[in-house]
């Protein structure tokens, strides 16, 4: 069986071209501003008038197009969600106070915290959507302004399985080591869990030359609108991809497909994993995944026949509790066939959040200093030390990864505040009932973002911060190229950056004048400083050639090298220039199916949405095409739960439960159920899922849990589930609802321009007094 086209690849990717009428015109003109995208790690180009009128652009990432969550980016910008007013909790309300008294608490509370239980009493949590200045910035005060080991970042839900395996294998993580458009180029591309029709459209025009010689390859559980598109579907059972893969290699030994001289030459580790590998001839791997021992085969002709071949993983090989293994076992098949360092050919990770990459690199995790420098390491801390004029033993030890962190938020040895940039943990953390419990168990909660989101409703402090629209920085996307976001449009009255934020705090904290920039140039010069000699070099990349135009992919350790576009044609990063192949072992989920959960529920995204939805779902168009939670599954799982197509389902697993519309796909397999994670409340997928801990990169096993699906007795509700107040009296940590963060800001409004001060007020506590209420007696509105 050779690979070849059973499913004709769609005529058109879904990436919407331009309406007529609206022509990206040249930067520079004084009507449209060069920026992109702000959400996914496509980056696509695209361009913004001052009435914030999107446009594409070309941009090798998109080629001009952009997907509809790229159209509708800017009706986020004066969106009546938007919050432009800091608000403090004062009398278990959120209400509008100043900057400057904003500020104050924060500074005062977080003080009293520390002075009681130590520096490490304060934690602070970013996001892999913060430019790379805010992510440097948000590290270097964490540590040197508060002084605490504890930050980390929710990149650790995404990306950090593939960033372990990478570093294992190959001595460095960027997400593809060689330029996207060299895809194009393919004659086999083989996806492992990843779904680019619905998170990254215009990301499909670099697969469609593999789809025309019958070689694109999805692998998933489920039939993805990917899945629809490829040549070739293979449907494992879900958490058994690393089965799979150790199947297809051993297929390529046994029938001499086997790049022997590639192996010899560049590699080492081969013999080690044999003999893992040897235990798994594909007719067993059947009995595993479900895929065919004919499939599996035919996979492996199909890459050593290629003339030029890809494999990448995404989030469905990734978050498991074995995900740094299972895309060790693709990486080893990549390598079996001679791919990685070959020019035309490669293994890469598809980044999901939109600075998934850079976020990872200058310092937000809880192990690791700018530029990809570890913390433990005492030549990297003295390094970035001397940047920022300390001394390296100030600098804190490693601390909690992620979810240990959200976890020990509020017990007796754990931090009792924490500062959240550009994440909203209540919906997009593992076990987010936990989350919200422990969150609510904190003394003091303070969140910077645009909306109120489910996180900042229960927080103490919420810092109303710019838009990418609104302010420069840099992204680095999943090409490990670094890209200019410029400025476009002035932000609202009353909105600062967190680049503000971070500079006004630690002025409150006695940082001297001057260490804490905010103007992004500025702070970019420095982390070019703080990178250089770093795995991450960025210490060549300036504003100016950015500005100019030039495609810089790090490494750029001098100003005038030409970036690293394709990493090791000549040697892998490790002392003697070989990968790395890994002995792993298929182990399967971490919680399988029994009699009590028989099923497999699986989660992963929209077209629409983006992460927690807390952008996205504040945009009309979007909210109005998704606008809750769907359940989906096989037409005879559902009927055996006595459910049909609209029904409202509950999917329970021995954490929880979400409801949901059901929705019946008959290519679905019957043992697995589909939730996709962007809806708040009750329709929270992350309510069942597993926490349990990949013991490498501390990811979550989000992508499987035993489930059981049954009839729901309510609607799917939003509305913030009675535990999140568990800890706290309701008069002093009250949740309020993103309507009533709209009141919210009409009371301010009103408040701000002199009139109906009171029956303002009241509005807005009457609001949350309804959502409260609802909450209550179960939230069913
Ligand atoms: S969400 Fe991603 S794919 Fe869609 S327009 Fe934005 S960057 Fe492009």
């Amino acid at each position: 069986m050779t690979l070849q086209a059973v499913t004709p690849p769609g005529p058109d990717v879904p990436a919407l071209p331009a309406p007529a009428g609206r022509t990206a015109t040249p930067d520079g003109d004084g009507t449209r501003t060069d920026t992109h995208c702000p959400y996914c790690a496509l980056q696509c180009g695209m361009t913004l008038t001052p009435a914030a009128d999107v446009a594409p652009r070309e941009f090798p990432a998109n080629r001009g197009g952009l997907c509809q969550k790229g159209w509708t980016s800017a009706s986020l910008l004066d969106s009546p969600a938007r919050l432009t007013t800091p608000l403090v909790r004062t009398g278990g309300e959120l209400r509008p106070a100043s900057w400057d008294t904003a500020l104050d608490v924060i500074a005062a509370r977080l003080t009293e915290l520390q002075a009681a239980h130590g520096n490490d009493a304060v934690a602070v949590f970013g996001g892999g959507g913060l430019t790379n200045e805010k992510a440097y910035l948000l590290g270097k005060f964490a540590r040197v302004a508060l002084g605490t080991s504890q930050i980390d970042y929710n990149g650790r839900f995404c990306m950090s399985s593939a960033a372990a395996a990478g570093l294992r294998a190959f001595g460095v993580d960027r997400g593809l080591p060689f330029p996207m458009t060299d895809l194009a180029g393919a004659d086999v591309i083989v996806l492992v869990g990843s779904n680019p029709a619905e998170t990254m459209p215009p990301f499909l025009q670099h697969l469609q030359g593999a789809a025309a010689a019958g070689g694109l390859v999805v692998i998933d559980p489920r039939r993805t609108p990917t899945a629809e598109q490829a040549n070739v579907h293979l449907a494992p059972a879900p958490g058994t991809d690393l089965a799979l893969a150790l199947g297809v290699l051993h297929a390529t030994v046994a029938e001499g497909l086997l790049d022997e001289a590639y192996v010899a030459e560049r590699t080492a580790g081969f013999d080690a994993m044999w003999r893992t590998v040897a235990r798994y001839w594909p007719e067993h791997v059947e009995r595993i995944t479900g895929v065919s021992a004919a499939d599996q085969r035919a996979l492996s002709r199909g890459l050593a026949g290629a003339r030029s071949a890809y494999v990448l993983t995404a989030r469905g090989a990734e978050q498991h509790a074995t995900g740094v293994d299972t895309v060790s076992a693709w990486i080893n098949l990549a390598l079996a066939h001679g791919l990685p360092g070959r020019a035309g050919s490669g293994y890469g990770c598809l980044t999901g959040q939109g600075n998934g990459q850079g976020g990872r690199e200058h310092g937000q995790k809880a192990d690791q200093l700018p530029g990809y420098r570890k913390l433990d390491d005492p030549a990297a801390r003295e390094h970035v030390a001397g940047v920022w004029g300390i001394a390296p033993e100030s600098l804190p030890a490693p601390g909690r990864s992620a979810f240990e962190l959200l976890d020990a938020l509020g017990q007796p040895e754990g931090p009792k505040a924490m500062l959240v940039f550009g994440s909203n943990v209540v919906v997009s953390a593992p076990r987010s009932q936990r989350v919200a419990e422990r969150l609510a168990a904190l003394d003091f909660l303070v969140t910077a973002d645009l909306v109120l989101s489910e996180t900042a409703a229960m927080a103490d402090v919420v810092l109303p911060v710019t838009q990418w629209a609104e302010e420069d920085g840099t992204m680095t996307n999943l090409e490990g190229r670094v890209l200019l976001r410029r400025k476009a449009i002035d932000p609202p009255d009353g909105v600062r950056s967190d680049l503000d934020v971070l500079a006004g705090l630690a002025e409150r904290f006695g940082q001297p004048a001057g260490r804490f920039p905010v103007d992004a140039e500025e702070i970019f010069t420095e982390l070019r400083a703080a990178s250089a000699g770093g795995v991450a070099d960025y210490s060549g990349v300036t504003y100016d050639r950015l500005r100019a135009g030039e495609a810089l992919h790090w490494p750029v350790p001098a100003v005038d090298h030409p970036g690293t576009p394709r990493l090791f044609l000549e040697a892998f990063a490790h002392a003697d220039g070989r990968a790395r192949f890994v002995a792993v072992d298929h182990t399967g989920p971490a919680e399988p199916p029994d009699a009590e959960f028989p099923l497999q529920a699986t989660t992963g995204r929209l077209l629409q949405h983006y992460q927690s939805g807390a952008q996205t779902r504040a945009v009309p168009e979007l909210a109005e095409a998704a606008a809750e939670a769907c359940i989906e599954v096989h037409p005879d799982t559902a009927a055996r739960a006595g459910l049909g197509v609209g029904d409202v389902a509950t999917v329970e697993s021995r954490r929880g439960a979400v409801t949901g519309r059901v929705r019946c796909v008959a290519s679905m397999r019957p043992d697995v159920v589909f939730v996709p994670f962007h809806f708040p409340g009750g329709q929270r997928a992350n309510l069942i899922t597993n926490p349990a801990l990949d013991p490498t990169s501390r990811m979550p096993e989000f992508k499987v849990c035993a489930a059981r699906l049954v009839p729901a007795d309510a609607e799917p509700s939003a509305t913030q589930p009675e535990a999140v107040t568990q800890q706290k009296p309701v008069t002093q940590q009250k949740p309020v609802t993103q309507q009533a963060s709209v009141e919210l800001q009409k009371s301010v409004t009103q408040q701000e321009s002199g009139t109906q001060q009171a029956s303002g007020t009241q509005q807005a506590s009457g609001t949350q007094q309804k959502s409260v209420e609802q909450r209550e007696t179960g939230g069913a509105s």
